[in-house]
C-alpha cells in the first residue's frame, strides 16, 4: 500500500506529502471499486469517525458531509448519501 501515506491526526493531512489525506498517492495506489477496495472500507470508516470531530467546527473546515465525500472517496457519494451518511457516523 502506499508505504508512509499515512493521515495524521489531528489535520488530516498525509505524514508523507502533507496533502490533506487521502492523499494522491495514496488514492492512486488504491485498488479499484471491484478489484478489492471493499477491503478498505472498514478501515476506512474507522478513520472518518476519528477524522468527524478533529475537522468539523475549524473556521475554513469542512462540513461533515464533505469529509465524508473525502474519506470514502472510493463510493463516489452524492452529496444526500454524504449528509446521510454523516448523520449516522454520528451516534
Ligand atoms: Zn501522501
Amino acid at each position: 500500500m502506499a508505504r508512509g501515506h499515512l493521515g495524521r491526526r489531528p489535520d488530516w493531512r498525509c505524514a508523507r506529502c502533507a496533502d490533506p489525506w487521502p492523499c494522491p498517492t495514496f488514492r492512486a495506489l488504491t485498488p479499484a471499486p471491484g478489484a478489492g477496495a471493499g477491503r478498505l472500507l472498514p478501515s476506512l470508516v474507522l478513520v472518518l469517525r476519528q477524522a468527524i470531530p478533529d475537522l468539523r467546527g475549524r473556521p475554513e473546515g469542512p462540513r461533515p458531509p464533505e469529509i465524508v465525500q473525502r474519506f470514502l472517496w472510493l463510493l463516489n457519494l452524492n452529496a444526500e448519501e454524504a449528509r446521510a451518511t454523516a448523520l449516522r457516523l454520528r451516534r
